[in-house]
């Protein structure tokens, strides 16, 4: 079957729950056994059967098959955010002494993970160029036990190429983990590239609404026990409720995304023509450097991408982003009202340098029509001449 015909089918079986379309939602702390002996009894690698609350309840089950089944992973777990699930994937692999290669365009909060957490309990933390390729080999130590990636960059927007590390990976041994919230399950099949845990954060487009907080890792066959287990000894979990929206909100991911992702080209091709602007930085255009590796290994492209501006003052980009009426101020994306943000990039790269001439704007691209917010974007660029 086609992805937008599974999104329809996948996590839910109406007559197991009484013949409601939707798996209805099931809060829960205690789960009772009929007797002792089955209480007793109660197997404890496998996550999907009734134990106890932590460990999930129907509901949170069917959002973790649908996602999985769609990014073509073995299985999934749900956690209380995204940064949770990026924790609990590392520390299922990374420990005292060990070595953990972490692209240079990760996601700020990984970064600090990384640097306090795990530095803190002795992980020999590497940032690498995200652009390395095959070249991470010469990175590779007998100690490193995994290789961290997120394509695109979220704030950076720079490609990597996933298989080619992979490659050298696999040939060593030694996993490779991806934040590949930007992909999502329904525009990248990571684990057909390489991936053996991809990592999402549950809170953008598969929620969708900007309503809910939700982290979720899908790995392959081999690393699914030693993931599923440490996210269960951290104690991590999502309620019921919130898998509940989230997996409402994934039945629309795909119309959701194929028309952001076409308002979100609209909008950065007229970026592109203006004089304000020195360049685009969205992988969906030819243009960009990373557009031929998104082209080989995503089927489609997020509404988030960013744009340097030709220099000018903090009180321009100031006027700019409190001109603009459609688009929220504020932090994370994947829902289907569009956002701007201001990031400083520069702060959050070690292994490389980022240049910090051309001021930076990230949009994310809502459901409105792109027409409406090229013109809100027009307005805010004749605030940002003026403010000079
Ligand atoms: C938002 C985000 C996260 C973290 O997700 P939360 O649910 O906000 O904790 C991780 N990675 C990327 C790329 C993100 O944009």
């Amino acid at each position: 079957m086609k992805k937008d015909t599974l999104l329809g089918h996948l996590g839910r079986n109406p007559s197991q729950h009484h013949g409601t379309i939707n798996m209805p939602v099931f809060r829960a702390s205690t789960i009772v056994f009929p007797d002792l002996e089955t209480y007793g009894s109660r197997p404890a690698d496998d996550y999907k059967t009734p134990r106890y609350g932590i460990h999930g309840t129907p509901t949170t089950w069917a959002l973790e098959e649908a996602v999985a089944k769609m990014e073509g992973g073995y299985n999934a777990v749900a956690l209380c955010s995204g940064l949770a699930a990026i924790a609990a994937a590392l520390c299922a692999f990374v420990k005292t002494g060990d070595h953990l290669l972490v692209t240079d365009s990760a996601y700020g909060p990984t970064r600090t993970f990384c640097d306090r957490q795990l530095a803190g309990f002795g992980v020999q933390v590497e940032y690498y160029d995200p652009l390395i390729g095959a070249d991470i080999k010469n990175l590779i130590k007998t100690n490193t036990k995994a290789i961290f990636c997120e394509a695109p960059g979220s704030l950076s927007f720079e490609m990597q190429d996933i298989p080619a590390i992979a490659r050298e990976a696999h040939a060593r041994n030694i996993p490779v983990l991806a934040d590949t919230t930007w992909g999502t399950p329904y525009f990248f099949r990571s684990f057909e590239h390489g991936v053996d845990v991809s990592i999402h954060a549950g809170t953008k487009y598969i929620v969708g609404h900007s309503d809910v907080m939700l982290g979720m890792i899908v790995t392959n066959e081999r690393y699914w026990l030693p993931v599923r287990k440490t996210v269960a000894e951290y104690g991590y979990c999502s309620s019921a409720d919130d898998c509940y929206l989230a997996l409402r909100g994934f039945r629309t991911i795909g119309v959701r995304m194929k028309q952001q992702m076409a308002n979100a080209i609209k909008v950065a091709r007229w970026l592109q023509q203006r004089p304000e602007v020195k360049r685009v930085l969205y992988p969906a255009l030819e243009s960009d450097p990373g557009h031929a590796i998104w082209k080989r290994d995503f089927e489609g492209a997020a509404s988030l991408f960013a744009f340097a501006l030709h220099p000018v003052s903090r009180k321009q980009i100031a006027a700019f982003v409190n001109a603009l009426k459609l688009f929220g101020i504020g932090s994370s994306w994947g829902g289907y009202e569009s956002l701007v943000t201001a990031p400083n990039i520069a702060p959050l790269r070690t292994a490389t340098k980022w240049n910090t001439d051309n001021p930076m704007i990230r949009f994310h691209i809502g459901l409105e029509d792109p027409d409406d917010l090229i013109a809100d974007v027009e307005q805010a660029f004749v605030r940002m001449t003026n403010a000079a």
